[in-house]
């Protein structure tokens, strides 16, 4: 039995009432947090790693609802082109040219950057190849949902992606059967629904059919662009929302992503069937709109924050993303009360925790749950002095700010390195990688300055 000691923090516990302790300890045995707050001394083995916090905050690990890993080596693909561009011409032919290497390379890159904000449980919403993210989650030590990118119809689509829903359904499930509860029960494998684009209604009734059969969720990508629900006005006569209520789809295991554009019975709607919902800033105002998140928080929805993938929106780093989230909304509502730091603080953690069907799991710095956490040291100019502890962490705080990752009780990060992977070694394999298959697929960037080779 091993025993971890973290002495004299700022603990924020994110439990059911937001208890912090200011000058508080944690104790973590094994994989489970044992206790918080005032640890009593006979809880502590002699042979305990005793971990003096000098007043550093302690707060549970980071949830990224939204993270395409296999998109992380195909960085800058899509900077400042229409939305039509993104997908046709650069997008699917990079996406489609992977192999299942490149999205085991991929997933590490994501994952150190993950791991440096601070990110111990993520939600992928689907690559090509779930067996390399498998790989990748697995050696990375943090907790992942992993989901395949489904579609069954659509124009345009690459020709190994032009699949049946039955081809795509079985597919699912022998990455079920094969990988879920891997990695000491850190992986489990969700089914995915890219887009109403591209998934028929049958595929999208079957899916949610298989998801309550196993257990697990469904990763879908729902009213995020406006010309999506003027698609699903012209084709079902009803906005996406409405038909996938329709279509019985909306329940408490459905995982929403973006959800800009939903009608004020629709946020009602999922508030009575408690859809999950996974906000993700920088995405929205780079081409999206602006989600009703102070209404869905006002409901009660659980609304929590995902990076996106670094084909749009360059930077999987969730203490950006909440910054981001604490002022798109005030700025749009011109009212700088709305989505205030303890709401972000709380989707950024057990919201996330409950949008990936693991309330109770983590999420919070509970007795008894897994022992998921991150420290971090506010000490630099651009942090401190911090007079307002809670609003310092999601107005004032940089990624750098964290100094240690915890996941399933184990350290994958101290001191700022990353203890489970090759970070530089990582780093050269993926930007060459990254350049094959920009080659590979006939991507060409223009030059956006005149560019003398010396
Ligand atoms: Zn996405």
């Amino acid at each position: 039995m091993s025993q971890i000691l973290l002495k004299n923090g700022y603990i924020l516990t994110m439990d059911q009432n937001d208890q912090v302790y200011d000058g508080g300890d944690v104790l973590i045995e094994n994989d489970v947090i044992k206790a918080v707050g005032l640890v009593a001394p006979s809880l502590v083995k002699p042979d305990a790693e005793v971990v003096q916090l000098n007043g550093n905050y302690v707060l549970p690990g980071f949830v990224n609802t939204h993270v395409h890993t296999s998109q992380q080596i195909s960085r800058g693909v899509g900077d400042d082109v229409d939305f039509k561009t993104w997908l046709h011409d650069r997008m699917w032919p990079y996406e489609s040219n992977m192999t299942e290497e490149d999205s085991y390379i991929s997933t590490l890159m994501c994952c150190l950057e993950l791991i440096k904000s601070g990110v111990t449980s993520f939600a992928e919403p689907g690559g090509q190849f779930v067996s390399g993210m498998v790989r990748g989650v697995r050696e990375a030590g943090i907790r992942a949902k992993l989901a395949k990118s489904v579609m069954d119809c659509g124009d345009g689509l690459p020709k190994i992606w032009q699949r049946t829903a039955e081809q795509e359904l079985d597919q699912q499930v022998e990455d079920l059967k094969r990988f879920d509860g891997s990695a000491d029960g850190r992986i489990r494998i969700w089914f995915g629904l890219r887009t109403i684009f591209n998934d028929t209604d049958d595929l999208i009734v079957k899916t949610k059919a298989l998801a309550d059969e196993y257990g697990v969720g469904v990763h879908m990508h729902v009213a995020e662009a406006k010309s999506e629900v003027e698609y699903t006005q012209q084709v079902y006569g009803e906005p996406t929302v409405t038909h996938l209520h329709k279509l019985g789809v909306l329940d408490k295991n459905l995982l929403a992503v973006h959800t800009v554009w939903l009608t004020n019975e629709e946020v009602e709607l999922f508030k009575r069937y408690d859809v999950k919902v996974s906000h993700n800033p920088a995405s929205a105002m780079r081409v999206l709109g602006f989600a009703k998140i102070p209404r869905m928080l006002k409901e009660g929805i659980c609304v929590s924050i995902g990076t996106d993938g670094a084909s749009s929106s360059n930077r999987m780093d969730m203490v950006d993303e909440m910054w981001l989230t604490s002022l798109i909304h005030k700025g749009w509502r011109l009212d700088p009360t709305v989505v205030p730091s303890e709401d972000i603080l709380r989707m950024a953690t057990k919201n996330g925790a409950r949008a990936l069907l693991d309330d109770g799991v983590y999420g919070s710095l509970t007795p008894g749950m897994k022992a998921d956490l991150i420290i971090i040291d506010p000490r630099g100019p651009s942090m401190m002095p911090v007079n307002d502890p809670i609003a310092a962490l999601v107005t004032a705080m940089h990624s750098s700010n964290i100094t240690c990752t915890m996941c399933d009780g184990k350290w994958i990060m101290r001191d700022r390195k990353i203890l489970t992977l090759d970070e530089e070694a990582i780093l050269d394999e993926a930007c060459r990688r990254g350049a094959v298959i920009y080659k590979r697929a006939g991507i060409t960037l223009p030059n956006r300055f005149p560019v003398m080779k010396m």
